[in-house]
């Protein structure tokens, strides 16, 4: 256990010890709801910290790989018992840290324990398979091997769920891991790692080191013994470690932005629809790559869609995710606060119509909070139908067909998540032949994912490859094809 004090100064984790960096400077991490409030300091690493964690990480993967698929997953079993025991105090983190609602910081938290769960039992599957040889003295065989080191880069906005389901597939298949969360949600992930800390993993093989995107992120896509990095965040961070980790021969696994597009056809269940743009289009603040960002309805049942939202969207409560009352909390910080704003102006200048919210909420602590926020008669051509706003903010845009919809749905450089509500079976098998997302989804939000399911984009949401489920195997691994003939 590393020391803390109730500030909650997190060093780095290196080797099996929390320690302290060789630079001088901290980075603090303040509440979204109360940006006065320190919720606490992580290491500003250098260069050399990330160093001894190659090091370490290289010893200990040495070893590592050498336990059983069983024992590795025992230990991936404890570590998620570990976080089930801490749910309440990470969940509490989660939302001082990073803004959103107590009760989404405990699912994803709850969530995280069922990613550890699932990859233990991932150590008892298959590794490989048995290929027939042309020679039938010969037993000719694919077994799966680990890459090596892993370097993890993650978001802010899921500072439990994307560290865990890149770093538990990646230990259960034999690799060390280097954890570098976004230093806006590195109090949360510390905690993480003190549950791998807890559960006993050996020394080396998860090491967590804090800092600069610029310094530790780009240390790990550059470094040569970091064989491959799994990122998730902007395009432009991502596009620029894929192009580094390139360069020198790295595997790499880029998940980056959406603009998501929720369809709503005239034979829909109205209530539904409306239900899921609320849900799927403002839960998190619209803060998650998957949230329904553009609303496509048909003409038909535009002005209904329209007055049920206006009257649903008018029952959200904003606040601290602390307080039970609060629906949204606020963003997440200053930057995505300001440039809300900036896109909600962008929005009006380009002639889409304000038909609710666009300000910020009063508020007694200066929380950066802003109303839900929804514009119509929003054109494709638009900043707010083509760029991702990550933010409480819905456009509208009004459709003939249905057909007119999904092309309308692919015109963007995105292609992650997309829903359609229809009861219409021709409109639906249509909608998953030829909308351009990896997550397609029926009379179901565009936000939603399951574990156990692969997760990912199309265009520049992807690298193209596939986090969770069988697909993580693909990526956290490699083959050795083994010809034996005795
Ligand atoms: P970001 O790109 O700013 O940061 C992500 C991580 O990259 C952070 O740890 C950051 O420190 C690090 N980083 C920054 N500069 C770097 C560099 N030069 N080299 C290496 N690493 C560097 O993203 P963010 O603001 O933390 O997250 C929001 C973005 O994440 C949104 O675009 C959202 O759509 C995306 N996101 C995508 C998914 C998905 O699965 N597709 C999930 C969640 C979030």
């Amino acid at each position: 256990m590393q020391p803390t004090t109730q500030t909650q100064n997190f060093l780095n984790f290196i080797n099996g010890k929390w320690s302290q960096s060789d630079s001088s400077e901290v980075i603090e991490s303040t509440n979204p709801a109360n940006p006065a409030e320190t919720v606490g300091y992580v290491q500003s690493s250098t260069k050399q910290d990330l160093e001894q964690a190659v090091e370490s990480s290289k010893n200990a993967q040495k070893k590592w790989k050498k336990l059983s698929g069983a024992e590795r997953g025992n230990l991936l079993f404890k570590a998620a018992e570990v976080l089930e025991n801490n749910i309440e105090d990470i969940a509490e983190t989660m939302t001082r840290e990073m803004g959103k609602t107590l009760p989404e910081a405990k699912g994803e938290t709850n969530r995280g324990v069922a990613i550890l769960r699932y990859y233990a039992g991932e150590g008892m599957r298959s590794e490989g398979d048995v290929i027939p040889s042309t020679d039938s003295s010969a037993l000719m065989f694919s077994k799966r091997v680990p890459l090596g080191v892993v370097g993890v880069i993650t978001p802010w906005n899921f500072p439990v769920a994307i560290p865990l389901w890149k770093m538990a597939p990646a230990l259960i298949y034999g690799n060390a891991v280097i954890l570098k969360p976004a230093s806006e949600a590195a109090v949360t992930a510390a905690k993480v790692i003190e549950c791998f800390e807890k559960a006993g993993l050996p020394e080396g093989v998860v090491n967590f080191v804090t800092g600069k995107g610029s310094v530790i992120g780009q240390g790990l896509a550059e470094h040569k013994d970091v064989t491959a990095v799994t990122f998730t965040g902007s395009n432009a961070t991502g596009n620029h470690i894929g192009q580094t980790v390139a360069a020198r021969g790295g595997k790499y696994q880029l998940e980056m932005g959406g603009k998501n597009p929720l369809i709503v056809a005239d034979d829909c269940d109205l209530d539904l629809a409306v239900d899921a743009a609320i849900s799927g289009g403002l839960k998190s603040t619209g803060q998650k790559c998957t949230c329904s960002s553009r609303v496509i309805v048909q003409e038909g049942i535009y002005d209904q869609f329209k007055q049920k939202l206006l009257e649903k969207v008018n029952e959200i409560t904003v606040g601290d995710g602390l307080k039970e009352q609060s629906w949204m909390g606020p963003c997440a910080t200053k930057s995505q606060y300001e440039n809300v704003q900036k896109y909600i102006e962008i929005g009006q200048k380009e002639g889409a119509k304000l038909i609710y919210g666009g300000s910020p909420v009063d508020n007694d602590t200066n929380g950066y909070y802003l109303e839900p926020t929804i514009f119509d008669q929003v054109e494709t051509s638009m900043a707010i139908a083509q760029e991702e706003i990550f933010g409480p903010v819905l456009a509208l845009m009004k459709v003939r067909t249905v057909e007119e919809a999904i092309e309308l749905a692919n015109d963007v450089e995105f292609g992650l998540s997309a829903s359609i509500f229809s009861k219409n079976i021709d409109h639906i098998l249509s909608f998953i032949d030829d909308i351009e997302a990896g997550l397609v989804r029926i009379n179901s939000e565009t936000a939603g994912v399951e574990l156990q399911a692969p997760f990912g984009g199309m265009k520049a949401s992807s690298s193209y490859s596939r986090e969770q489920g069988e697909a993580a195997k693909e990526f956290f691994t490699t083959y050795k094809t083994v010809f034996l003939k005795g």
